[in-house]
């Protein structure tokens, strides 16, 4: 990659390393990563449990320190960056985790509007318009005003996908996203993020271990014990 792809991608990781634990406990988790992410794009990260994935896409997101190593998201370089920086960043950003975190006592559409909220706007009518629109984006038009206790996991797992995405954030970090929805959902929610990508110029950062979702990604990265042991653009 030349200075300037590095200079425009929305992701640019470059000598990450990362360590948990203090004194004797202290452990290298991270080691060496170096990724340049390309706008619009979807990449995977796969790897076996406690390889560092959760540890990169986090780094990556802003969601944890920089401890060693250059991260640049959006144009600003994170190791160092004020905690209000921090905020005004993560504000472009979608995030979709294994566990959804609904609030239970919210109906469907109000807990796709706290992704806007964390946004500090107030609740207009054309933002009900927007929540309800991706809503239905995600296939859950006419489960508006259900209670999360009301809906299946999967139900669950695609109001956390529309909450993440009805602030049309330019990077959507995803861990696991599919893994409590049935294939045929999982994959169609990421042919949506897919689809974003092409339209929006939306890029996505997903973990997941699902064979019909790695066919839809434009590139696999592989970690192993914190390194990357393959990086393979598909098409
Ligand atoms: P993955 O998401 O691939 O399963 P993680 O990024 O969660 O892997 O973890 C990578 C390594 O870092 C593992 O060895 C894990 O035990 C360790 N690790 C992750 N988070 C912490 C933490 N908060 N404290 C201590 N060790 C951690
Ligand atoms: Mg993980």
């Amino acid at each position: 990659m030349d200075d300037l792809s590095n200079a425009t991608a929305p992701v640019a990781v470059k000598g990450l390393n990362h360590w948990f634990g203090k004194g004797d406990a202290r452990k290298q988790a991270i080691w060496d990563v170096n990724v340049t992410v390309a706008k619009g794009s979807l990449t995977v990260l796969m790897g076996p449990s406690g390889s560092g994935k959760t540890t990169v896409l986090t780094l990556m997101g802003c969601l944890r320190d920089v401890q060693d190593g250059g991260v640049r998201l959006l144009g600003h370089e994170l190791n160092g960056i004020s905690e209000a920086q921090a905020v005004m960043l993560r504000r472009q950003l979608g995030f979709i985790f294994q566990a959804h975190n609904l609030h239970e006592s919210l109906t469907a559409t109000q807990n796709v509007l706290m992704g806007l909220e964390v946004h500090g706007r107030h609740n207009s009518a054309q933002q009900v318009q927007a929540a309800r629109h991706v809503l239905q984006l995600v296939g859950l038009g006419d489960r508006l005003d259900y209670l999360p206790a009301n809906l299946s996991g999967g139900q669950k797992q695609r109001v956390a996908v529309a909450r993440a995405l009805v602030s049309n954030p330019k990077i959507v970090f995803a861990d696991e996203p599919t893994a409590a929805l049935d294939k045929d959902s999982g994959k169609s929610v990421v042919e949506m993020l897919k689809a974003l990508g092409q339209q929006r110029g939306t890029t996505t950062i997903m973990v997941t271990h699902d064979n019909r979702i790695l066919e839809l990604a434009d590139r696999i990265i592989t970690l192993e014990d914190g390194r990357i042991v393959s990086d393979e653009h598909q098409h």
